[in-house]
């Protein structure tokens, strides 16, 4: 299925080291598809070269941000603006079909299923339901959609300041027309459901196929940060995504020609 593949963003080097995480759980979990990564320019030449020894493809787009200051304080997630520059996914026409994943998801088990759906396939948000979530959804590239997107945030902006509000107002039939377009809940996990339906993890949790480091906090902030207050669950899910980072600096031995620069 060479005209398939999974997509992800890293616009700084932390998301990178996500990114990796990314494309390391869907090789592992045998995916048939290819793997992109999209960069911004200000990403360095040594993560964009890691990024090459793992994924298929890393493609440069240009850095977008909404500079909606006032509903990203109300999400206190002043950072999220950048998140615009995902709209850029759907300008990979040379694929037929694409599943987006965060960088800040890990893979459990092969979910190339996930092509069988149509755009716009997604998971319910988890703070607000008739909204999906952003983090992994399936979806049709195409230049007349991008720039359709690219119009309906200059006319009508985000109401959360990031993709998601973006990508909800113009899927706007999402929540009450088909439900196929429905993924269930286990392909975009949210690590707070944990605490928040506690019951609901521990009857269905061991189907999770991906997990979705969502919020402020991410699998590569600080130990001590998780270390403090989390649950046991959820400190398992964020050393495994180290493992399959470190298992990843271990194992991938520079190419030939590509040994990074120092810089
Ligand atoms: N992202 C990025 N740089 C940033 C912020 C976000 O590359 O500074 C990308 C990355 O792929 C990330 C996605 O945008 O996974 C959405 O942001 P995030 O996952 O932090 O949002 P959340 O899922 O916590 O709402
Ligand atoms: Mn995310």
């Amino acid at each position: 299925m060479a005209d398939e593949a999974f997509v992800t963003l890293a616009t700084t080097e932390s998301y990178c080291m996500g990114a990796t995480v990314v494309a390391r759980s869907l090789q592992r979990h045998g995916t048939t598809r290819s793997i992109v990564a999209m960069v911004t320019p200000n990403v360095s030449q040594k993560s964009r070269l890691d990024l090459e020894s793992v994924f298929d493809e890393v493609i440069v787009v240009d850095m977008m941000d909404s500079e909606d200051r006032y509903h990203l304080a109300l999400l206190e997630r002043p950072e999220l603006g950048i998140t615009f520059t995902k709209i850029h996914c759907w300008t990979l026409t040379h694929y037929s079909k694409c599943v987006f994943l965060d960088a800040d998801t890990l893979v459990l088990c092969n979910v190339d299923e996930l092509f069988e759906r149509d755009e716009l396939t997604a998971a319910p948000d988890p703070g607000w339901p008739d909204c999906f979530n952003s983090g992994v959804f399936v979806f049709k590239p195409s230049l007349h959609t991008h720039a359709r997107l690219l119009d309906h945030a200059l006319q009508h902006g985000s109401f959360d300041g990031g993709d998601q509000g973006l990508l909800n107002s113009f899927f706007s039939s999402w929540p009450h027309t088909d439900i196929a377009k429905h993924l269930p809940f286990i392909y975009n996990l949210s690590a707070s459901s944990i605490y928040t339906y506690l019951p609901a993890f521990q009857h269905f949790g061991h189907n999770a196929k991906i997990v979705h480091f969502l919020g402020a906090m991410k699998p590569w902030s600080s130990h001590s940060q998780w270390e403090a207050g989390h649950s046991h669950t959820m400190r398992r899910f964020v050393s495994l995504w180290w493992r399959e980072y470190d298992t990843q600096q271990h194992t991938t031995p520079p190419a030939p020609g590509k040994e990074p620069p120092h810089d």
